[in-house]
């Protein structure tokens, strides 16, 4: 399995359809600052099913939405494309192809479809929930964050290791039940 196009359509800096064709292995994507590369991993995470605004790096929902520029009015919806190749049934569809696709309009309403049937969020995460990718399964390391790492205090450090072994949250309530 692998990503096979990534379409953006009015998502974010994309006002015109832009399609990104990926192959198997490593894709980089390069450019100047502020052209873009982190708003075509937003869209990725955004297909995919992502609720939270902060995650997208923006304040609400509808600020992926193509917002205007000097030359360019703002769209009214945002809508992201994603075709993953399947041919090795990695995914639990009769499909060697599957296209998901995730529309929000500026009024609120949002949609999502799979291989071109409208469907409901939860059948694109339940989809996608098996394969090691969708909701917490894959990993977006996004950018500064390996920075914090390197730049980490001892006392950092460890918060790092507890929070991947799964133990920060027991340390949490520890610490918050010896306060009372
Ligand atoms: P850097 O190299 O600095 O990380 P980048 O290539 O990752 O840059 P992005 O963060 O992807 O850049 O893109 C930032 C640009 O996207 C900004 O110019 C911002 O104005 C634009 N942008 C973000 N959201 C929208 C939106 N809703 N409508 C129009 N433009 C947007
Ligand atoms: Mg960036």
């Amino acid at each position: 399995m692998h990503l096979k196009s990534l379409t953006l359509r009015g998502f974010k800096s994309f006002a015109s359809s832009t399609t990104l064709h990926l192959e198997p292995g490593i894709t980089c994507v390069v450019g100047p600052n502020g052209s873009g590369k982190s708003n075509v991993v937003d869209a990725l995470a955004w297909v995919m099913g992502e609720q939270g605004a902060k995650s997208l790096r923006g304040g609400k929902m509808e600020d992926v939405i193509f917002a205007g520029t000097s030359g360019r009015p703002a769209l009214g919806r945002a809508e992201v494309v994603l075709t993953i190749d399947n041919a090795d049934g990695a995914l639990p569809i009769e499909y060697s192809e599957v296209t998901i696709s995730r529309t929000m309009f500026r009024n609120g309403g949002s949609e999502y479809s799979i291989n071109g049937q409208g469907c409901r969020l939860l059948d694109v995460q339940e989809l996608l929930s098996d394969s090691g990718i969708g909701r917490e399964m894959h990993v977006i390391v996004g950018q500064g964050q390996l920075d914090g790492v390197l730049a980490a205090t001892p006392e950092g450090r460890r918060g790092f290791i507890e929070e991947a072994a799964g133990v920060l949250k027991h340390r949490k309530r520890k610490e918050k039940a010896l306060r009372k």
